[in-house]
């Protein structure tokens, strides 16, 4: 029942944190020269918000990512105030999730002349599938549902598995109540601000001496991820093509076999310091294998048990992904049940959509 619920959640890939007067739940890392992430600093959970990035150049600055609600992004706005007064000029969403987009309207009332830019795709999915799963998520079995589940576990010191809890889950499970209060307290009445400028394949910005380019390297989380290089820095912002420490999938939104070929794209920029949508920089490529080699583990398998005439459920107990979950998320009680609820039931589901429905 109660993984019933949490699947749902799933659906929505949103999420974040910060009650009134708490301190802000990020950490601002300098990453280059005018280069600063905001890592979130809420435990990787069974909701989640999103980290955002600065880039401020000689005469403005570009933002990429902006939090699931406009409270988490004052928060982080109110930090860039104190590195620079240089206006925003650019608001750069990597795709079409709450936790990435919902700060929009903070950027937009502080900066009118500031342009949002995403994929094609984020500007189509944003008042169609996004506002229905913004809805979903607020409905009595989306959020407020999570929250009294997520309530009654700390009660009964109980797991959703029935297992006692262990200190990382409890601390997470009152993390992630923080984070859809949050949501529930903020988002119905915030605005949702579509891109101005959407690109397709790719597009690079020349601000000053710094070049910033915008990149469509393939769908895999979604069909409209966007990635931002600073090619002279060696850095890329992934958004959720890369998510620490256990990807997060969706069905049908995610696209595991073409994901693979992504990170293999992202790979062969050799960058030397990776920002992801959730979870810590990374200053080496070798997470970002181990992603591209379940990917397309989960690709190959699925169109192996495809290719036998197996049915959805057939092909759940036929895919093996018990190595991968070991290397995903160790002895953690919490990252096993988010790669068995985020990767195991959803990654299978969508590598059989995408295997079952070419033409
Ligand atoms: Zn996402």
């Amino acid at each position: 029942m109660l993984l019933a619920r949490l699947c749902l959640v799933v659906l929505f890939l949103s999420s974040p944190l910060a009650v009134l007067g708490q301190t802000p739940k990020f950490e601002l890392v300098k990453v280059a020269e005018g280069v600063y992430a905001c890592i979130r600093t809420e435990p990787p959970g069974l909701t989640v918000n999103a980290n955002s990035v600065f880039i401020i150049n000689r005469d403005d600055v570009i933002v990429v990512d902006t939090t699931l609600t406009p409270g988490t992004a004052r928060e982080e706005l109110a930090a860039l105030r104190k590195l620079t007064g240089k206006p925003v000029r650019y608001v750069i969403n990597t795709h079409w999730h709450d936790d990435h987009i919902m700060g929009n309207e903070v950027y937009r009332t502080a900066f009118p002349g500031a342009d949002f830019i995403a994929h094609a795709q984020t500007r189509e999915y944003l008042p169609t599938t996004g506002l229905r799963n913004r809805q979903q998520a607020m409905a009595a079995d989306g959020y407020p549902g999570f929250i009294a589940a997520l309530k009654k576990s700390l009660e009964e010191n109980r797991n959703f598995s029935g297992a006692q809890m262990d200190e990382e889950e409890r601390r997470t499970y009152a993390s992630d109540i923080r984070i859809a209060e949050r949501y529930m307290r903020e988002n119905p009445t915030a605005q949702v601000v579509l891109p101005t400028i959407t690109l397709e394949d790719h597009l690079t910005l020349y601000r000053g001496d710094r070049v910033i380019e915008i990149l469509s390297l393939g769908r895999g989380h979604t069909s409209g991820d966007i990635v931002v290089r600073l090619p002279q820095e060696g850095i890329v912002i992934t958004g959720d093509l890369v998510i620490w420490p256990v990807p997060y999938v969706g069905t049908p939104q995610s696209h595991p076999g073409e994901w693979g070929l992504a990170l293999e794209k992202l790979i062969a920029l050799k960058p030397n310091v990776i920002i992801p949508g959730h979870g810590q920089v990374l200053r080496d490529d070798s997470y970002l294998k181990l992603m591209a080699r379940l990917f397309a583990s989960v690709k190959e398998q699925v169109s192996a048990a495809v290719a036998r005439g197996e049915k959805l459920e057939e092909v759940r107990r036929s895919v093996k992904l018990d190595e991968f979950q070991k290397q995903f998320a160790g002895d953690s009680h919490i990252r096993n049940d988010i790669f068995r609820i985020y990767v195991i039931g959803p990654a299978i589901a969508a590598a059989f959509n995408d295997a079952t429905s070419k033409p």
